[in-house]
């Protein structure tokens, strides 16, 4: 599904992000990608989206290297990975539908079939009936499922979510990273950034663990 191959990433202001990573997801995988902070989490999560180009080594999606295609066909390659970014802001003048519906208008999906598709996946993620509030009247854990939502909406073929518990109290955390195990027990493919060490014990799954830009033991 996603596969990284001696992938370093050195910034503009020359200090080296990431150094000879290597890994592979296998479809259906659902990972932990866990380490401290300035570790390279983000950075490799933004790679994998194209949103920066590594300084050396490949990454393949599916059969594409991610690092060759054209940049018009970029678009394309984010709607079929779907990202839950910390800094992934909603959109607080529009309702929950509507936040979850756009990233589907700016896919050319059918207009006719867009609805009832923002529902299915609002209910999916635990929100009916919240569909036309805006998200400001929502909970801090309410608002990440509809962040949630809005990467799900478009059926990528691979999940990237990065700390998207990390303003969330244990609890309400623990109940985010639930949901993202529930998709992955539906087949979806799934890498989860978190310095939250208790998740990967919890529901039992491997951790891709990064120390100072490198794959630690
Ligand atoms: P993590 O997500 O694990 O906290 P990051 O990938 O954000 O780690 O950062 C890895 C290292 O790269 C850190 O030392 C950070 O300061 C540096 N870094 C991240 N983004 C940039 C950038 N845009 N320009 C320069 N350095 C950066
Ligand atoms: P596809 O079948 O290609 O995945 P659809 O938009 O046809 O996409 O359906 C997506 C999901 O939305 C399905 O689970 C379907 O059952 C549900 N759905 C379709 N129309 C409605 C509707 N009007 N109200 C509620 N759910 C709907």
């Amino acid at each position: 599904m996603l596969r990284l191959d001696r992938v370093s990433k050195r910034y503009a202001q020359g200090h080296t992000a990431l150094q000879g990573i290597s890994l592979e997801l296998e479809p259906g995988s659902m990972h932990f990608l866990t380490g401290h902070s300035g570790a390279g989490k983000s950075t490799l999560l933004k790679l994998a989206t194209a949103m920066e180009r590594p300084s050396g080594g490949r990454i393949f999606f599916g059969d594409q290297e991610i690092t060759r295609i054209p940049r018009r066909r970029v678009p394309h390659l984010r709607r079929a990975i779907g990202t839950v970014f910390q800094d992934h802001k909603l959109l607080y003048d529009r309702t929950v539908h509507e936040n979850v519906a756009l990233a589907l208008r700016v896919a050319n999906f059918p207009r006719n079939r867009i609805h009832g598709r923002v529902q299915a996946v609002l209910t999916k993620v635990g929100l009916e009936g919240h569909q036309n509030k805006l998200p400001i009247t929502l909970s801090g854990g309410e608002q990440q499922r509809v962040a949630i939502a809005r990467a799900l909406v478009n059926k990528p073929d691979l999940l990237l979510a990065d700390e998207p518990t990390g303003n969330l109290d244990q609890e309400l955390a623990d109940e985010i990273m639930d949901l993202f195990y529930e998709f992955h027990q539906f087949g979806m493919t799934v890498l989860v950034a978190t310095h939250d060490l208790t998740q990967p014990n919890r529901l039992d799954l491997p951790q891709i663990r990064l120390q100072q830009g490198q794959m630690a033991a």
